[in-house]
């Protein structure tokens, strides 16, 4: 990146939370981001969502999406089948992006239970691949809103009715969809809550909406060297996308966790155009507070950093008491779970089938529900007839 002109935009502004709208203070769960920027995120103490403050503005974000965002960020890659990714230019380019939004298009279908003739809006549809594709399964009538002026006219030469602008300048008119669907978008908006309020607008009676955003509770990568970004204004749960739902005017007819976040909703019909105050009875789940998300986000944070070193160096006693000693913190059960089996599985791989007992009675002590705890106990039984 030596050599490029760019300047992330300087946190200046400290938000209300962006979900419950109640207080601006909340627990530190950390301070950088992804190319070691500073990036300072917060566990709200009302409502859980951990989100930005202090956060750039509207306007130097605006600016940044205009210049410096995708030279710091890179062009997107798509994965690849056999591994790795396709960038821009490569031979399997079109192939790798046509294989990845055919199945976001799929996604949408089978969670929206989208019909021929159906009206498709997408925000945030880029240069319009998923919708074309849908459009092509399916015959919907697709429409898209698109900040970026180079991707939009590429979708508009897909023969998509794209809007050029953010969704706070659309204005559809009269017209209404059977769908509005936005993906890993939510998390970029300085006002989530009105932009659902005004795509609550703008859907038929009846009509879905698919929202998918990136998951804190399964993040990727290091917190602080990936998963958290300067771009990321807030990072949502099962939880919080809830709750944000529910005060924009929806009811939520499902959510799916698959590593990133699904939810499906549906306009309520008692329609209002002010948001639905927050109250606490709109959490799902009461035990999920501040305290609840910091703690897990740091065990998870420790957990990766073990698994980096213990794959690299071997089971050294220093780092297996270390990580026995992570394992009585609670974490997220889908994290602890693959992190355990997959060390597991190196160690018995690497002739180190003490080092994979170790592993999985640790982790069959830890604070974890009673079925995961005993499925450690199992793992451990089993390499210890294994080892006999
Ligand atoms: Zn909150």
């Amino acid at each position: 990146m030596r050599g490029v002109a760019y300047s992330p935009p300087e946190a200046t502004e400290i938000p209300l939370c962006p979900v419950c709208g109640v207080s601006s203070t909340g627990l530190e769960v950390g301070t950088r981001g992804r190319f070691d920027m500073s990036v300072r995120n917060i566990a709200c103490d009302h409502c859980a969502l951990v989100y930005q403050s202090p956060r750039p503005t509207r306007e130097a974000m605006a600016a940044y999406y205009a210049s410096g965002y995708r030279e710091q960020y890179g062009d997107v890659g798509y994965p690849l089948a056999g591994g790795g990714y396709a960038r821009p230019g490569d031979p399997h380019f079109d192939t790798a992006m046509d294989a990845w939004h055919r199945v976001q298009g799929e996604n949408a279908r089978a969670l929206a239970e989208t019909k021929a003739g159906d009206l498709v809006l997408e925000i945030g549809c880029r240069h319009g691949r998923t919708l074309s594709l849908m459009r092509e399964a399916l015959g919907v009538d697709a429409y898209g809103v698109e900040p970026g002026v180079e991707e939009a006219e590429k979708a508009r030469e897909a023969g998509i009715a794209c809007f050029v602008g953010t969704i706070e300048d659309y204005d559809p008119a009269e017209l209404r969809f059977d769908q509005i669907q936005s993906f890993h978008v939510l998390e970029h908006l300085h006002d989530p809550l009105a932009a659902l309020l005004r795509m609550r607008g703008w859907l038929k009676p009846g009509g879905r909406l698919v929202i998918e955003v990136p998951n804190v509770y399964q993040p990727y990568g290091l917190l602080e060297e990936n998963f958290f970004q300067n771009a990321h204004l807030t990072n949502f749960s099962e939880s919080t996308l809830r709750v944000l739902l529910l005060r924009a005017g929806y009811s939520v007819l499902r959510t799916l966790d698959r590593g990133s976040l699904f939810a499906v909703a549906t306009p309520d019909a008692h329609v209002s155009n002010v948001p639905v105050p927050f109250s606490p009875k709109l959490l799902p789940d009461a035990n999920e507070s501040a305290i609840w998300v910091a703690d897990r986000l740091k065990t998870y944070e420790i957990l990766e950093r073990l698994r980096v070193l213990l794959l690299a160096t071997g089971p050294t006693m220093e780092l297996l008491n270390e990580l026995a000693g992570t394992l009585k913190r609670p974490g997220f059960v889908p994290h602890t779970v693959s992190t355990v089996t997959q060390m597991a599985d190196y160690f018995i791989g690497h002739e180190a089938p003490r080092a994979a007992m170790f592993v999985a009675v640790a982790a069959s002590l830890g604070p974890y529900p009673a079925d995961v705890c005993a499925s450690f106990q199992g793992l451990a039984l089993q390499l210890q007839s294994t080892a006999a």
